[in-house]
C-alpha cells in the first residue's frame, strides 16, 4: 500500500513551493487509494513555533486538503509532532551507534576547518576526512579526559549510492561526495538528517515526493535507511524518491519564501479559490493533458502519475494563476459564487456601511460581476456603486469620462432616463443611445460620462444593468449631482 508524507518544519508562514510539494503528495495518496501522513517537523525549537504551526493546520484546511494519519486525526504512529518523539530518537541513535553505522565524532570545528582548507587547497575532496572513524577506545578515553564533546555521524558506506529517482531516472552518487555527516548535536539534539529518515522508516513510508532542493541530502539518507532496515528499526522499507522541479521566480531566479509572490496568505488575502490556486500549482511539473490547463483536483488525482512530472524548472507566472483563478470563478454556480463573496462582502474588506448592503440587489449584480473579477476580493469595486452613498470619481477618472460637451449630454440623458421604462436594461440603453444621437455622439461616448457620473468610475459592470438594480431614483439624483 502506498504511504506518503507532507512533513513541512513550522517556520513562517506557509508559502507556494510548501504548497505545491503537499499538492503532490495529497494527489498521489488520493490517486493509489493510499495514506497520506502529515508530520510535523518541529525539533528546530529556536526556529519553530506555534503560531507557525497553527498556520500550517490552517492553511491546510484552507485549501481542502484532508490527511490520513497526523495533527487532529491521529494514527497509529502518532505522536506526529517530531519534537513529542525525542526519545524515539535518541534511542535509533544508541542502536545505530551499537552496529557500527555511526560513529563518536571528537574532531572541534577548529581541526574540522583547518583540515577543509588544506584539502581544498590540495585540490581533494573537502568533505569530513573520516578521521574518527577509527578512533579506538584509549582514543576516546583520552579525547573525553580532555573535555571534548562528541557528536554522532552517520558512516557512509564505502560503495556509490544508486537509487531511481521516478522523476530523473537512476542517479549515482559516490562516496567522495557523500561524507559521513553528523545525525546528533554535541548537546544529544537529533537533527534533522536522523529524525527525517527514522520517522520514515517507523511511518512505514513508501514514497518520498519532495523538493529538488534537497535531493543531495537524498544519498546520505537512502544510506541511512539502508542502516535503519539493518538494525530494525521500521518493516525495512527503503521509499522511493521523486524530486519535484525548481519553482523559477521573477529573472529566472529559484523562487524563495522571501518573495512576496511566494506568500500563501497573499493568495487567500486576494481571495482566490483554493480550486483555483491548486489547479495552478499543479501545473507546476505536472500537466493533465497538453492542452488543458483548467481542471478540478478529483481530475487531478485521477489522472496523476508521478512519471508524468517534469524534471526542468517550472516557472511561476502570476499572471497565468490569476487567470486560471478567474476561469475557476467563472465556473462557479452562481449561487456558489455569491457564497464566495460572502467574507468580502463586509468589513474591513467592503467600504460600504454594514447596514447599506443591500442583498437583493448584490444578487441581482453577482451574476455580471462574476465574469469579471479575477479574485474575489475584487468584488467590493465592481459593486460599491450600490451601496456608497455618493461614488465620487478620482480626478483622473472624471476627466477623462468628462469631456467638452459631457454637461449638455448629460443633461439630455438624464431627462430621457427620467422619461423612461425602468423595467428594462434596454429601455435605458434606448434612453442613453438617443442622448448620443441628439449631440452627435455614438453609444461608447454617450455612456462614458452617466458611467463616471453614477459609478464614480470608468469601467465596470455593464451599464444598463447596472442602472436598472441601481434603480431611478439613485441614478437621477447621482447625475444630478455629477451636474450641480
Ligand atoms: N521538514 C523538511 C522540510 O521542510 C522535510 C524534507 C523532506 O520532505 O524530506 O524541508
Amino acid at each position: 500500500p502506498v504511504r506518503v508524507r507532507f512533513c513541512p518544519s513550522p517556520t513562517g508562514n506557509p508559502h507556494v513551493g510548501l504548497v505545491r510539494t503537499a499538492l503532490f503528495n495529497w494527489a498521489f495518496a488520493r490517486h493509489h487509494k493510499g495514506t497520506l501522513v502529515f508530520r510535523i517537523e518541529d525539533t528546530d525549537a529556536a526556529r519553530d513555533s506555534e503560531e507557525s504551526y497553527q498556520q500550517l493546520l490552517d492553511s491546510m484546511r484552507w485549501l481542502g486538503f484532508d490527511w490520513d494519519e497526523g495533527p487532529e486525526v491521529g494514527g497509529p504512529h502518532a505522536p506526529y509532532r517530531q519534537s513529542q518523539r525525542m526519545d524515539l530518537y535518541k534511542d535509533v541513535a544508541e542502536k545505530l551507534l551499537a552496529a557500527g553505522h555511526a560513529y563518536r565524532c571528537y574532531c572541534t570545528t577548529e581541526e574540522l576547518d583547518a583540515r577543509r582548507d588544506a584539502a581544498r587547497k590540495a585540490g581533494k575532496p573537502s568533505g569530513y576526512d573520516g578521521k574518527c572513524r577509527t578512533v579506538t577506545p584509549e582514543q576516546k578515553a583520552a579525547y573525553e579526559a580532555e573535555g571534548r564533546t562528541s557528536i554522532v555521524r552517520f558512516r557512509m558506506p564505502d560503495e556509490p549510492v544508486t537509487f531511481t529517482d521516478l522523476v530523473r531516472g537512476e542517479l549515482t552518487f559516490t562516496p567522495e561526495n557523500v561524507p559521513d555527516y553528523g545525525i546528533v548535536r554535541a548537546n544529544g539534539a537529533p537533527l534533522y538528517t536522523l529524525v527525517n529518515p527514522v520517522d520514515d522508516a517507523l511511518m512505514e513510508i513508501t514514497h518520498v515526493l519532495r523538493g529538488e532542493d534537497l535531493l543531495s541530502s537524498t544519498p546520505r539518507q537512502v544510506a541511512l535507511y539502508r542502516a535503519l532496515a539493518d538494525i530494525g528499526v521500521g518493516n525495512g522499507t527503503i521509499p522511493a524518491f521523486g524530486h519535484l522541479p525548481y519553482v523559477m521566480g521573477e529573472g529566472n531566479k529559484k523562487l524563495s519564501k522571501r518573495d512576496p509572490q511566494a506568500s500563501l496568505n497573499l493568495y487567500r488575502e486576494r481571495g482566490f479559490l483554493p480550486a483555483g490556486l491548486l489547479n495552478y500549482l499543479s501545473l507546476l511539473g505536472w500537466s493533465l493533458a497538453e492542452d488543458r490547463d483548467i481542471f478540478s483536483m478529483d481530475e487531478m488525482v485521477a489522472a496523476f502519475d508521478i512519471a508524468d512530472v517534469n524534471a526542468n524548472p517550472a516557472r511561476f507566472d502570476l499572471k497565468k494563476c490569476e487567470a486560471i483563478n478567474a476561469t475557476h470563478l467563472r465556473q462557479l454556480e452562481v449561487k456558489d459564487f455569491i457564497a464566495a463573496c460572502e467574507p468580502w462582502l463586509n468589513a474591513p474588506h467592503a467600504p460600504w456601511a454594514p447596514e447599506a448592503f443591500d442583498r437583493a440587489a448584490f444578487e441581482a449584480i453577482a451574476p455580471y460581476a462574476q465574469t469579471r473579477v479575477t479574485v474575489l476580493s475584487d468584488i467590493t469595486d465592481n459593486v460599491d456603486f450600490l451601496f456608497l452613498d455618493t461614488p465620487v470619481a478620482d480626478e483622473a477618472s472624471w476627466s477623462k469620462a468628462m469631456k467638452e460637451g459631457s454637461d449638455a449630454l448629460l443633461r439630455t440623458a438624464r431627462g430621457k432616463l427620467a422619461d423612461a421604462d425602468w423595467s428594462s436594461p434596454e429601455a435605458l440603453k434606448e434612453a442613453v443611445l438617443a442622448a448620443g444621437e441628439e449631440h452627435g455622439l455614438k453609444l461608447g461616448k454617450a455612456q462614458a460620462p452617466v458611467r463616471v457620473a453614477v459609478t464614480g468610475r470608468t469601467v465596470g459592470l455593464p451599464l444598463f444593468e447596472s442602472l436598472e438594480i441601481l434603480g431611478r431614483d439613485r441614478t437621477l439624483s447621482r447625475i444630478d449631482a455629477a451636474l450641480a
